[in-house]
């Protein structure tokens, strides 16, 4: 159950190491000296021959870059990974600084050849161009870019640190087995998932007082990342807040707006779950702390390491035997660190190894049902590194976060068409589905009525309306009134729930988390498409996952027949959605 990252480096010793990084400085450097103040002038084989020597960077210094930072995330408390991992982050900011000027000669170029990405010479390089084209007239002058990273170091970066501080150094007052206990915020939101339902109701209460209290911290802070977003938003001549976001995530805001259309019209559908899901718990009425409450049998299982290998496995060699052969070599040649210790970063992620056309997951595997879904998402997403490393070339590994998480959320469904097979029992079933409908509700609902809490925030500063706490708990509740209508019931101090998401708070970060409802329905029509067309669809799952980001979105979608700027593409998720919901009603 722990990884083994020597294969990144050609020695582990650490001064090796370090001399490593020193070279990818140098590297950097040499790029920068052949090629700086040359892109203006290029043609389409020259372009081709910087973007070729980018590429051959990338590969030549992944595995270094791959071992400082995995093997800190295995152990921050180990001296020797905290000093590469340090020496890493300076390399890093170093070797980047040397490459800025690509990314601003390139966009100048592409400003005047806006024919460029179509160039023969630059296949592989198209939708990368394309990219690199739709950002360029957005991008400042390499001076005002360096003063924006300043003012943001000491200014809304200053926010998110006080937020994240904030968070890290409070402790709330809960009962927990008839004693009064102060506990850390990592702890407390522990419990929101608690089968105990007073834990959970505590542990919400404890959290949110906490946060209202302080709420003229945190509204000051939302209306100046806010406002300094819509600041940056003129000078940097983007028509809407949400445009930075659409270019990093390379979709347009059509395709965003029928999504978020269909979610508000199929909100019913959620509140329906919800009432199965108050049935199973034994309750007449919901509360906003038993969203994520486990269904009371779902403790009583336990999926130990080797069970869960065999089950997560054979879900994906079911749908394609060489997907099965690529999970079990995760496991057998110790890519995966699932062990719980100390010191490990918590939660979980998958990193791609391009040089070694694989990848790397960490987990903290505690035998629950909901480790085996994360070991089965983030095997998804090693998959689709698998897939997109053998086809494509750094430049196009690039993958904005609506398309990264399709392997992952596909191999979640993989698992619960496993784990009803596999079933035993009508409890077996009903775990199963209500983990994706769980899942659908907060990926899908709740993260809407976030964005929807966001965009009516921009509404209201650009009507000069006065912003405390107390107007962005009516902002929010309106929100949360939009997904729910009066499904469920609030405790009051549970207005404040604005505050305690931290991307709010972070630079860069505006409308930071749709892509989670594009991927969720994105997938759930995929895997209709799936049952519908059974093993004639892998290919196309095959094809789509290896595109890496040489594709958009929409050019993704339509290879597979869909387009996504319709409504009807997006309901085609939902009815998948309410297939799983019928399939639960079932069971009662
Ligand atoms: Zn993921």
């Amino acid at each position: 159950m722990r990884w083994d990252l020597s294969v990144f480096v050609k020695s582990v010793n650490p001064e090796k190491i370090k001399a490593e990084l020193d070279s990818m400085v140098r590297a950097a450097n040499v790029i920068r000296d052949i090629y700086s103040g040359q892109v203006g002038s290029m043609d389409a084989a020259g372009v081709r021959k910087l973007l070729e020597s980018l590429d051959s960077f990338s590969l030549e210094f992944d595995g270094v870059l791959g071992y400082c930072g995995l093997r800190y995330s295995a152990d921050s408390t180990d001296d020797v990974a905290k000093q590469l991992h340090d020496a890493m982050r300076n390399a890093w900011v170093k070797a980047g600084q040397a490459l800025a000027f690509a990314e601003v000669e390139l966009g100048k170029l592409l400003l005047e050849k806006p024919d460029l990405p179509a160039h023969p010479e630059l296949r592989n390089y198209r939708h990368y161009l394309e990219r690199a084209l739709n950002r360029a007239p957005h991008l400042l002058s390499e001076r005002e870019e360096q003063l924006i990273m300043a003012k943001d170091r000491n200014g809304i970066g200053a926010w998110s640190q006080l937020h994240g501080d904030w968070l890290g150094t409070r402790t709330f007052r809960m009962r927990i087995d008839g004693v009064d206990k102060d506990v850390t915020y990592g702890e407390t939101v522990g419990y929101f998932t608690s089968p105990d339902r007073k834990l959970r109701r505590g542990a919400f209460s404890a959290v949110l007082e906490g946060l209202g209290k302080d709420e003229m911290v945190f509204s000051s802070a939302l209306r100046a990342v806010s406002a300094d977003h819509l600041a940056m938003c003129e000078w940097r001549k983007y028509p809407d807040p949400m445009t930075q976001s659409q270019l990093s995530n390379d979709v347009g805001s059509e395709p965003i707006a029928a999504m978020m259309r269909v979610v508000e019209r199929n909100t019913s559908l959620y509140r329906r779950y919800l009432r199965v899901k108050a049935k199973l718990l034994g309750l007449d009425r919901l509360g906003g702390w038993d969203l994520m409450a486990p269904l009371p049998f779902a403790s009583k299982s336990s999926f130990d390491w080797n069970t869960s290998r065999a089950m997560v496995t054979k879900a994906y060699a079911d749908f394609d035997p060489e997907f099965g052969r690529w999970v079990e070599e995760m496991y057998s040649s110790r890519r995966i660190d699932g062990e719980v210790r100390k010191g490990k970063t918590p939660g979980a992620f998958c990193h791609t190894w391009m040089a070694g056309k694989g990848a790397f997951v960490l987990q903290s595997y505690n035998n629950r049902i909901n480790d085996v879904y994360t070991q089965a998402h983030e095997l998804g997403h090693a998959v689709h590194a698998y897939l997109y490393t053998r086809e494509q070339s750094p430049a196009n590994c690039d993958i904005g976060s609506c398309i990264a998480e399709c392997g992952s959320t596909f191999g979640e469904l993989l698992l619960t068409e496993r784990l009803m097979a596999e079933a035993k029992s009508k409890e077996d079933r009903q775990v199963a589905l209500a983990t994706v409908l769980d899942e659908l509700g907060i990926a899908v609902f709740l993260v809407s009525a976030r964005y929807w809490f966001e965009e009516s925030l921009y509404e209201a500063i650009k009507r000069e309306e006065l912003l405390d706490g107390e107007s962005l708990s009516r902002l929010w509740t309106s929100c949360r009134e939009r997904l729910f209508a009066d499904e469920l019931e609030w405790l009051p101090e549970m207005r404040f729930d604005w505050t305690r998401p931290p991307h709010y708070y972070m630079p860069n970060y505006r409308f930071y988390n749709y892509p989670y409802v594009f991927a969720q329905l994105f997938v759930f029509s995929l895997y209709r498409l799936y049952k519908e067309q059974g093993k004639a669809f892998v290919p196309k799952l095959r094809v789509l996952l290896s595109a890496g980001s040489s594709r958009s979105p929409a050019e993704l979608g339509e290879a597979l027949g869909f387009d996504i700027a319709s409504e009807a593409f997006w309901q085609k998720g939902m009815l998948q959605a309410e297939e799983f919901l019928r399939m639960l009603e079932d069971t009662l």
